[in-house]
């Protein structure tokens, strides 16, 4: 019984309640207005096409562990849907159809002929420390974690991909590994993108990509929105995976100083500017930035501190009313998706804090995703310099087309962004008699 009762409660936390007004959700009711789109247009833009919930039983190391998780599949007007497959603790259905909104979004204020998804599956490492009654922090042990459990994913939905129905990708507590287990399972490089290099269909930069795209928006904001040479400039991150590690050496490359960096368990601040590859490898070995240097860096000093660019590079919303008014730098580039409330960013926008909505901020991943996929058939690569340019231009054009529509219409960078995104898709339902 006491099993049983763990069962359901699991499924539950998956299963939560109504749909909440989340950022998205506001965002794009406040646009449709302005749009002057009818209330049940929204609706549809913003309601999913397909939610699975599923269950997966995976066999490890003699175990059997149970995963929940969730498959949002928001959109596909503008192509098959697109996005990546988080593993975390604390994944919902309606977090998880959010992520899958903005990959609609992102996709379409773009270009790119993909729609949305998003799959969540609920890993709790804490948790299996626990099952397995492991200590102390092992990250060979939190591998086979990951691994396993996207592989019987892939196992599950093998078609979904294989018909590229779904094309998945990494996401937060995903990367090249488990997208080579999805390939395994499908033998098709156009069935998954973010794939390690050599892979059939793997794209060169595809790595970096996230990061080369903030990277790109950060030296934009700073040269043409703060008239700031971005040689010298200061620039903070939170978080310091993925995404912010290329993006600190891209920064870098370019004279920019990173002098604060936090993560989960820790920060590193020098104001002199942190040495980007030092970190990365003591990261590596200690697995957190902590300890780097001798003055330690909590997330609300790293908040604070007085710099040209704050860029939130980890989890959601955690720039929110309380700390909104604390910040001081002059700009926000939000390259983890969805990292400031819509509370927070009225009050940055009163303050006049320029932010570069998390759309266009970290497209490059999956701008490099539709590079990945269209040329996956071929044997010929592009050179990383190539990808990088591709990412360059479609972000700048996305950039450029928001900056006008916002000027013109006096409304942030982020409420331009939703609206171009939102008639792109509408215009292509309209055309498809979808709507
Ligand atoms: N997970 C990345 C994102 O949120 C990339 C998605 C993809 O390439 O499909 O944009």
């Amino acid at each position: 019984m006491a099993e049983v009762c763990d069962e359901l409660s699991r499924m539950e936390m998956v299963l939560t309640s109504r749909q909440p007004l989340t950022r998205s959700v506001q965002l794009m009711y406040r646009a449709g207005e302005r749009l002057g789109f009818k209330r049940r247009v929204v609706d549809e833009l913003v309601n999913p096409q397909e939610v699975r919930v599923f269950r997966i039983p995976c066999k490890i190391l003699g175990k059997v562990i149970i995963f929940w998780g969730v498959m949002a599949l928001h959109n596909n007007a503008c192509g098959p849907f697109k996005g990546g497959v988080r593993l975390a603790a604390d994944v919902t259905i309606w977090e998880t159809v959010e992520l899958a909104r903005l990959m609609t979004l992102k996709t379409a204020v773009t270009g790119l002929e993909f729609g949305g998804g998003k799959t969540g599956i609920r890993v709790d490492m804490q948790e299996m420390y626990r099952v397995f009654e492991r200590t102390p922090r092992d990250r060979e042990f939190e591998k086979i974690i990951s691994l396993d459990a996207v592989e019987y994913f892939s196992q599950a939905y093998r078609d979904t991909f294989s018909n590229h129905h779904y094309i998945p990708a990494p996401d937060m507590g995903t990367g090249p590994d488990e997208m080579a287990f999805i390939y395994n399972e499908t033998l098709d490089p156009a069935s998954v993108t973010g794939k390690p290099d050599g892979t059939p269909g793997w794209l060169p930069g595809r790595r970096e990509s996230t990061g080369y795209g903030c990277c790109f928006v950060t030296l934009k904001l700073l040269r043409e929105m703060l008239e700031r040479d971005p040689d010298g400039a200061t620039v903070v991150l939170q978080g310091f995976g993925n995404v912010g590690q290329p993006l600190a050496r891209f920064l870098t490359e370019e004279g920019v100083k990173v002098v604060g960096i936090t993560d989960t368990r820790g920060g590193a601040y020098d104001p002199a500017g942190l040495d980007v590859e030092a970190l990365i490898e003591h990261k590596a070995r200690t697995g957190t930035v902590g300890g780097f240097t001798p003055r330690s860096l909590t997330n609300e000093e790293l908040l604070a501190l007085e710099v040209d660019v704050l860029v939130p590079a980890a989890g959601g919303h955690v720039i929110t009313a309380d700390n909104a008014p604390h910040i001081r730098a002059k700009g926000v580039v939000e390259a983890a998706n969805m990292p400031t409330t819509v509370e927070a960013m009225d009050i940055l926008t009163r303050r006049g804090i320029v932010v570069i909505p998390d759309i266009v901020a970290n497209a490059g991943g999956v701008i490099a995703s539709m590079e990945e996929y269209s040329r996956s058939l071929s044997a010929s690569r592009l050179s990383k310099e190539t990808v990088f340019r591709i990412i360059a231009e479609r972000i700048g054009e996305a950039l450029n087309q928001a900056q006008t529509r916002a000027k013109e219409q006096g409304i942030t960078l982020t409420e331009a962004s939703v609206e171009i995104a939102m008639e792109r898709v509408y215009y292509v339902m309209r055309s498809r008699r979808l709507i």
